[in-house]
């Protein structure tokens, strides 16, 4: 297993492709640091004795030990362990952690790779098996580019007034094949080693030349990260963890890049396309049952924290908000605790999530983003917003006003109530609070996504029979 500085070394030595507004960047930009001190913790926690059980796997291709965010899940304990694992690691960062995005596009791929190729004839497992000893081997760090641009959202790929609103295969050679297009939203990629591309969407037998998959890696020649970051802002002399880090998404684009045969998983084949897109949704929303609990716990904590320090915390109506943010933290947890101990083995010998209780899951974290913040700024009151900038405080002219006219409870030092309120108005009121909310909304698929798979796997024909035989009704 690599370290952290062995990771950043990596990202130093890439060819470099990553744009930030109008400039050509290395991957040591001071904007992009916070996103890659969040990827660090996940190789320093798998060196940590005491994480050891939670942070690392046995591969079942080489037997030796590996990170579990290149592991693919062997069992039910493994999904449990992803879960709880990617929950510890999102509290430590204050927000997303980012690395499952490669893993479960692993694991997706691990699954439908072999199902088209006993469908198929084809020999996409074996050549994903390889390249998932390399990723392993390596220790590396993935992205996973499925979100199409996707032009006219009511019409097919063929049917786009451009072809390359879809990324799409524009040429097949003897060693490989050359690709075309964009993709959208794609958290890590600029500080990610692989980019894994998957299909958006169920494909018709006129979509043959967008049903591809395929990894590159991500300074690959044609690939160009057109990106955006975001931190918390960073602190003057009141250091606290949270500041630390933050993230970054690209718009990735393919500029006719080459890619040879054996990083190519999947290629025309259209009847997979859909499965693909619907398995690698349904690990990365798992994965949303672990990260979407530790939003809400941060939530939770600083809703708690800020209800003390106003000397609040008493009241009838707090207690009755903090409930409800401890009930949609558990129930996203323990939904996705059901999905993995209803999970099944695939033909690969991969354990896949229980596709019902897994969007169930990440149906409710996403309806309730917006309440939870509703209620932390509810309990905070107007502060977060109107705290005036960290250089105020440390002005001898101002400080004295400042500190005399924060104070609350008299028993809790006035910074520490300034720390409290800077790290909510983070939460809260900065740029980076804002792509979090979002991203609890779309990341991972819109609300609709997840009613139209569960609606896709759910039995309701079973619930009609119930209904009919209640009635008294015979077919
Ligand atoms: C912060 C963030 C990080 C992300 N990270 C990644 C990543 O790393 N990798 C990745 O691949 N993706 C990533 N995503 C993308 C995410 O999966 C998409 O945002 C999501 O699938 C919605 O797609 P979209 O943004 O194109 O919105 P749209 O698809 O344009 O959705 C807008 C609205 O249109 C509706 N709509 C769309 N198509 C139709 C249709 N045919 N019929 C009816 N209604 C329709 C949607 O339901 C929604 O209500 C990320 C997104 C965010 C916000």
């Amino acid at each position: 297993m690599r370290t952290a500085e062995e990771y950043r070394a990596k990202l130093r030595s890439m060819r470099k492709n990553v744009y930030i507004d109008g400039k050509l960047v290395e991957r040591d930009d001071p904007q992009l640091i916070p996103g890659i001190n969040v990827i660090a913790e996940t190789f320093n926690f798998a060196h940590d004795p005491a994480y050891a059980e939670l942070m690392t796997a046995r591969s079942h291709l080489t037997g030796k030990t590996i990170n579990r965010f290149t592991h693919i899940h062997q069992s039910v304990e493994d999904l449990l362990k992803k879960q709880e694992m990617t929950r510890v690691l999102c509290q430590h960062v204050g927000g997303c952690i980012q690395r499952c995005m490669g893993v479960d596009a692993l694991n997706a791929l691990s699954v439908v790779t072999k199902e088209c190729d006993l469908a198929m004839g084809t020999s996409y497992h074996e050549r994903f098996l390889r390249y998932l000893e390399y990723f392993q081997e390596n220790d590396l760090v993935g992205n996973c580019a499925q979100t199409d641009v996707k032009g006219d959202r009511m019409k097919r790929p063929h049917e786009q007034a451009d072809p390359d609103l879809y990324v799409r295969v524009v040429e097949r050679r003897s060693d490989g094949i050359v690709v075309r297009g964009a993709k959208a939203h794609n958290t890590i990629a600029p500080y990610a080693e692989e980019i894994i591309v998957l299909p958006t969407r169920h494909m018709t037998e006129k979509d043959a030349d967008w049903a591809v998959a395929f990894a590159v890696p991500a300074d690959a020649e044609g690939v160009y990260l057109i990106c955006r970051a975001t931190a918390p802002r960073p602190r003057k002399e009141l250091k606290a963890p949270i500041a630390e880090y933050g993230g970054a998404d690209s718009l990735t684009v393919f500029d006719n890049v080459f890619v040879p045969w054996e990083r190519v998983f999947l290629c025309g084949e259209t009847k997979f396309a859909g499965r693909l897109a619907l398995m690698f949704a349904n690990y990365h929303r798992h994965s949303y049952t672990g990260c979407k609990p530790a939003m809400t716990d941060i939530i939770m904590g600083a809703a708690a924290l800020v209800a003390e320090y106003n000397g609040i915390e008493k009241a009838s109506h707090v207690r009755d908000k903090l409930a409800e943010l401890v009930a949609i933290a558990e129930l996203v947890y323990g939904t996705g605790i059901a999905s993995a101990v209803k999970a099944y083995r695939a033909a690969s010998g991969t354990y896949v999530p229980d596709f019902v209780y897994t969007n169930v899951a990440r149906y409710h974290a996403g309806v309730n983003v917006y309440r939870e913040y509703e209620i932390l700024a509810d309990l905070a009151g107007g502060l977060p917003a109107t705290l005036p900038p960290e250089g105020d405080f440390l002005n001898p002219v101002t400080r004295g006003f400042l500190e005399k006219y924060i104070m609350r409870n008299p028993a809790i030092s006035a910074e520490n109530q300034h720390r409290c309120f800077r790290m909510l108005s983070d939460l809260l009121c900065s740029a980076h609070a804002g792509v979090k909310q979002v991203a609890g909304v779309h990341g991972g698929g819109s609300p609709i996504m997840e009613k139209i798979s569960i609606m896709g796997s759910y039995d309701m024909e079973a619930k009609k029979k119930i209904a009919k035989r209640l009635a008294g009704i015979q077919d």
